[in-house]
């Protein structure tokens, strides 16, 4: 029998819950710059879910750019490569935004950012090639979740992908790197998704983007009906209502496709594959220059930033020389997130290098850092009903309180992606993501007893 192909969505399916949220997209018409080299770079051997890299240089020895300097152990993981030419300095630990320490290989830079010999274009013309350089260019999801997209797209004997989603939704607010790299890198884009579908032979790709980024859904569009290759009949562009978390992997699957992933599962139990734009973009780009994935855009932003633009830094760039190369502080800076507003973790310093998944640096002066007091939960029920899976964020923390494991369990709390609108729409001001978060530790037995 002949094998239908899936047509392009025409309208987004509909999601559930959810908050309209202010986008404060400040840079998004602002070209990307890219900063000078740095004098030194930090490269954590963890920049990605699953196993540390194990560092493969010695203090003293000289690296150039692309050149590996921290190999993998396990599948789910990514090699980490060099962002600079010049001596490695030491290896010594770092504590990560999760607490947890890490070895880190610093390099002196030489400020000569000579590549390395070992850089080659790799030939892609099985899945397997695919899956090899995937592996080899370190790539990891740029939009932030930082999970090796080799394992990503390996799909696994017995199930089935038709349909490609390009993750373009960027509904954080304050950070348009997705978006500039939608206008700024439009070419690379769609070749990577021409790739992609061509090799992993996949009936249709979607990008799914919110309608707040109307000149990257037309520069997309545009350079979607000028690709001669005949891929580009199956790509579509879906414009999305601007509403948190419509970039949450599960969520944007529902809206292109109206396809629930069950609880527990991956995207491709529900036929999908999905990637971030820049991480298709990146797949483009390696395949045609072989330099691994050594360098990222940055979105810098917030009240006490004097300079906000986006910029390009080699990856292990110290966030304190971004913020002077943005013209350093201005007011006090109070607060200093690594990501998004939302799902963004909290720095204690500027002493911290950016990682693969970084996306955005946001310094905060003293009046946009002050968190509300927490008062008691008056029963309003709007963590449930705004919560895209259905949890039930007041229940869960009363569970939290009663140290009770089964019903955690029972009210799903793994499923819970800390999404943070559950938190954004109480009026109580619960903390209920941290809250959450013990739960979690509680249902897995790696929480003592205590009181919350
Ligand atoms: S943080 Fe968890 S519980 Fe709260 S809205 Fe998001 S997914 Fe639901
Ligand atoms: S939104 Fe806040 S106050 Fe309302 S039920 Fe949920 S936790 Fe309680």
């Amino acid at each position: 029998m002949e094998k239908t192909c899936l047509s392009l969505p025409r309208k987004p399916f509909r999601t559930r819950g959810g908050a309209h949220i202010s986008h404060n997209k400040n840079t998004r018409d602002s070209r990307s710059v890219v900063m000078p080299c740095p004098k030194t770079v930090i490269l954590p051997m963890s920049q990605h879910i699953g196993t540390p890299c194990t560092p493969v240089v010695k203090p003293g020895m000289h690296v150039c750019v692309g050149d590996v300097i921290g190999k993998c152990e396990s599948m789910i993981s990514a090699p980490i490569h060099a962002s600079v030419s010049g001596r490695v300095q030491s290896i010594r630990k770092i504590q990560l935004p999760n607490g947890h320490m890490n070895d880190a290989v610093v390099i002196e830079s030489d400020g000569e950012m000579k590549l390395s010999e070992n850089i080659k274009p790799p030939v892609i013309s099985t899945p397997q090639d695919l899956f090899n350089a995937v592996h080899a260019s370190g790539l990891v999801g740029l939009g932030g979740a930082g999970f090796p997209t080799h394992v990503k797209i390996n799909v696994p004997e017995g199930k089935h992908a038709d349909t490609l989603i390009i993750n373009c939704a960027e509904c954080e607010p304050y950070i348009t790197a997705d978006h500039r790299e939608a206008v700024e890198n439009t070419e690379n884009v769609i070749s990577g998704i021409v790739l992609m579908l061509r090799i992993l032979k996949l009936d249709r790709a979607v990008v799914g983007i919110e309608d707040n980024k109307p000149d990257a859904v037309k520069a997309l569009k545009k350079a979607i009906s000028e690709c001669t290759d005949a891929e580009a009949k199956k790509i579509g562009v879906l414009t999305l209502k601007a509403r948190y978390p419509q970039g949450a992997e599960k969520v944007m699957i529902k809206a292109v496709t109206n396809r629930v992933v069950p609880m527990g599962m991956l995207p491709v139990d529900a036929g999908c594959i999905v990637m971030n734009i820049t991480s298709v973009a990146f797949v483009s780009s390696y395949i045609k220059t072989g330099i691994p994935l050594v360098s990222k855009r940055i979105t810098v932003d917030g009240s006490a930033v004097t300079e906000p633009k986006n910029v390009i830094v080699p990856i292990g760039t110290h966030i304190k020389d971004i913020i002077d190369f943005c013209g350093g502080y201005k007011d006090n800076c109070r607060k200093l997130i690594l990501g998004g507003p939302m799902m963004g973790i909290a720095l204690e310093t500027d002493d911290f290098p950016i990682l693969k998944q970084s996306n955005a640096v946001l310094a905060f002066n003293k009046k946009d850092a002050v968190l509300s007091t927490p008062t008691a939960c008056i029963r309003c029920g709007r963590c449930v009903k705004n919560c895209p899976f259905s949890l039930m964020p007041a229940a869960i923390e009363t569970a939290v309180k009663l140290h009770d494991k089964d019903k955690l369990k029972k009210l799903g709390v793994a499923d819970c992606m800390e999404c943070g609108t559950c938190a954004y729409n109480c009026p109580a001001h619960r903390p209920l993501v941290q809250i959450i978060r013990q739960g979690k530790m509680i249902a897995a037995n790696k929480a003592k007893k205590q009181g919350v």
